[in-house]
């Protein structure tokens, strides 16, 4: 088989021209960063976890009428998009209080928030994504105002099917990181969920616990990424018969 053109290998994936005009193949791999990639590592089976994950909540938000770019899984770590634009911006939506908005606000870890809360963030390395407001957003002409309005209503879309499908297994969606892309149809485009949606996004705590389940393990170095992971993974019965690669204590 022809090898397969790359068209950009980013931190934690790597993006392939796909079989056909208009399709990408996805890989995802084991390497995790925080920090800007100051902090990098690899997490064996991370990537395999982190495919069959994003392809779940894909293919859940399809099936509620929320575009996304997901057509299929091709293998282990592979998946096949659409190709799209993508918007500049990260989308993060926040039902508790965590992470940067904890510590720019001061407000505790864990305080449930009054409504969810849309930040838009400049996806940009160098500058390390910083917060940006809807001002900036329509000055450097990233995204109209039409963008921004169906961008903050697909965000929403999605954290209230997030929230309910892993309040079902126990997960608590503290916060997530979403990619918005343009697919063209002509001069018209529609929004649709691009990237990925898997625990390295989004901040999942088990509700009775309060355990991390996210990459914050990785960020904080405070357990085993590749055991949450797949603990989630199994809640969402995305592990076949009773593999668990978690052992879980006998009572
Ligand atoms: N997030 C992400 N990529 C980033 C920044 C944030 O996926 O480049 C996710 C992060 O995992 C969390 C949410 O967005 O679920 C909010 O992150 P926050 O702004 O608190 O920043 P962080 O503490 O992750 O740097």
């Amino acid at each position: 088989m022809a090898r397969r053109k790359k068209i950009y290998e980013g931190k934690a994936k790597i993006m392939f021209e796909g079989p056909e005009p208009g399709t990408i193949v996805q890989y995802f791999k084991d390497d995790a960063t925080a920090f800007n990639a100051k902090k990098r590592d690899i997490i064996q089976g991370k990537g395999v976890l982190n495919n069959r994950i994003s392809e779940h909540f894909m293919v859940g938000l399809d099936a509620v009428g929320i575009p996304t770019h997901f057509i299929r899984r091709l293998n282990m770590r592979e998946q096949l998009v659409r190709a799209v634009e993508i918007i500049p911006l990260e989308v993060v939506v926040r039902n508790y209080s965590a992470g940067t908005m904890a510590k720019r606000l001061g407000i505790e870890e864990g305080t449930p928030l009054p409504r969810p809360i849309v930040e838009f963030c400049y996806k940009n390395d160098d500058l390390g994504d910083p917060l940006v407001t809807e001002e900036h957003i329509f000055a450097f002409n990233w995204a109209s105002q039409h963008d921004v309005e169906n961008m903050i209503s697909l965000a929403l879309r999605v954290n209230d099917y997030m929230s309910g499908l892993l309040f079902g297994v126990g997960i608590r969606l503290v916060d997530f990181k979403i990619e918005i892309g343009r697919q063209y149809d002509g001069d018209y485009h529609r929004l649709i969920v691009a990237d990925e949606i898997t625990p390295d996004c989004c901040r999942l705590w088990d509700i009775e616990s309060g355990d991390k389940l996210d990459k914050d393990l990785f960020r904080l170095d405070i357990g085993s990424l590749s055991e949450a992971y797949a603990e989630v993974a199994r809640r969402l019965d995305l592990l076949p018969g009773n593999e668990l690669i978690v052992p879980r204590p006998s009572n």
